[in-house]
């Protein structure tokens, strides 16, 4: 029986809210202050920059974001793909098109359908991939989880390969966590959805997924079983954001202080409409303004902390976000189990719908018109540079000189294998530009030399 802890604790954030509501002008100066400095923040810290309403010091904070954003990822957006491989689900999540009450019939791919879909994301030029499923232990076991992570990794293609999977399933157990990380994944990925535990159990009746510190605790059983990179995540729209950032950050320290290291990354999906529920029944959804703050103030709290987001958010939105704090976009999604091969012909039964149907080509050269640098690169992970040892290089500020021109090696490798004549020109322009950046000589010539070997045909190199 695992032993329950909640280090929520609901009394303690109302409290937090109710008192942050008179922070006074000074002490939001003073944080944007310490923020800027690249120290990170308290929960209590931003449970008061919540409050901000001056226009100024907003405009401060979004500046403050930018700068952090830039120093600390430099130009880099890394790109990746969501991989649904079974839509069984024993939950009944109220929010979720893949509950159990809606009836379609279900399905699971095979071993060979699922290396057809990988070869379809590889064909996008895709590297990274998020793999993801509904939870059933009959239908689809930790076995069945395993076996689709062997099918990805040993998929073979005539071009490139994925180097990294990242898992997005149902909370589970220390036995079963420490078989992800023997397969090799990436970042355990797991949204709370909401950490306000009355809603969290309204929005997950009756189902295994309903146990608010279960689920809670998932993270502390991942890194148990050895697992030191996890993505956090709140599904917003369900419960009061403010609720939900201050507990996110309370959820970040609890693992820094129990496991030396918090969240690699942190998703920030709005709740979007799906088969079987109303948007209506969700009073909480934020607006694009209440949503741009947030990243904004996440960016501040938790400055080396990834930032996800996905194909759910319009292609306007996902643009100027960018600029805020978001490190890492999915691109060409499809949230439907065997969905890339089925797109061609139009079938879709989605898990929720998406608002940037671009292609990754589209995706990438919108991203060179804006300077950024889209990046593939997974040499971190496959270095053992996980958990703190991934914290302490982005503290150092050295991962600019390992990040940058890995992230060009990857785009060339993407213009060779995958490009058009208008990206390749970008890409050019891009790289000519971005090699000038690099401040130490002898990064930038062994850069310039595998990138001639890269446009000589070698691959996977950094
Ligand atoms: N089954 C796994 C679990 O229980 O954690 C996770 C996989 S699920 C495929 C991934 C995420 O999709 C969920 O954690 C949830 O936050 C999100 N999701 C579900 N319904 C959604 C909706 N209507 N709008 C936006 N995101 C949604």
């Amino acid at each position: 029986m695992e032993k329950k802890i909640n280090f929520i604790d609901q009394e303690y954030i109302e409290k937090l809210l109710e008192e942050s509501k008179i922070t006074d002008y000074k002490e939001i100066d003073r944080i944007l202050d310490k923020a800027s400095n690249k120290e990170g923040l308290t929960h209590k810290e931003v449970a008061s920059l919540l409050q901000i309403k001056d226009e100024n010091q907003k405009k401060r904070l979004y500046e403050i974001a930018g700068e952090l954003k830039k120093s600390i990822y430099g130009n880099r957006i890394v790109v990746f793909a969501p991989l649904y491989v079974s839509d069984y689900c024993v939950n009944n999540c109220t929010y979720c098109g893949y509950k159990r009450d809606n009836k379609f019939p279900r399905k699971k791919l095979t071993r060979e359908q699922i290396q057809n879909e990988v070869k379809l994301l590889e064909k996008m030029g895709h590297k990274r991939l998020a793999l993801e499923l509904g939870e059933d232990p009959v239908n689809v076991p930790i076995d069945y989880v395993l076996e689709a992570i062997d099918a990805v990794y040993t998929t073979k293609f005539e071009n490139g390969s994925i180097r990294r999977i990242n898992v997005n399933i149902a909370a589970t157990t220390v036995e079963n966590y420490k078989k992800l990380k023997d397969a090799e994944i990436g970042t355990y990925i797991l949204f709370q959805e909401t950490y306000h535990k009355p809603t969290y159990e309204r929005v997950h009746p009756k189902s295994l997924k309903g146990d608010y510190e279960y689920h809670l605790t998932a993270f502390n059983r991942a890194m148990e079983g050895g697992i030191d990179d996890v993505g956090a995540g709140v599904l917003f729209g369900l419960a009061d954001y403010k609720y939900e950032i201050i507990a996110l950050m309370m959820h970040n320290e609890y693992l820094e202080k129990h496991y030396g290291v918090g969240f690699h990354t942190i998703s920030v999906p709005r709740i979007k409409k799906a088969e079987g529920m109303s948007l209506d029944e969700y009073p909480h959804q934020i607006d694009d303004d209440t949503f741009r703050n947030i990243v904004a103030i996440i960016r501040l709290a938790v400055p080396f902390t990834g930032m996800i987001l996905s194909t759910r958010e319009t292609a306007e939105l996902r643009r100027e976000l960018i600029k805020y704090g978001i490190s890492q976009i999915s691109a060409g999604s499809s949230a439907d189990v065997g969905g890339y091969t089925d797109r061609e012909e139009g079938k879709t039964q989605t898990q929720f719908e998406l608002a940037d149907h671009r292609t990754p080509l589209e995706v990438l050269k919108e991203l060179l018109d804006q300077d950024c640098i889209p990046s593939y690169c997974t040499a971190c992970y496959r270095m053992g540079r996980t958990g703190d040892r991934f914290m302490q290089l982005a503290k150092s500020g050295n991962i600019q000189n390992v990040c940058s021109p890995n992230a060009l090696l990857t785009l060339m490798e993407y213009a060779m294998d995958y490009g058009d004549l208008e990206l390749t020109e970008k890409v050019e322009k891009v790289i000519a530009r971005e090699i000038e950046n690099i401040k130490r000589e002898d990064i930038k010539i062994l850069t310039l030399e595998k990138l001639e070997k890269i446009k000589n045909g070698e691959r996977d190199l950094y």
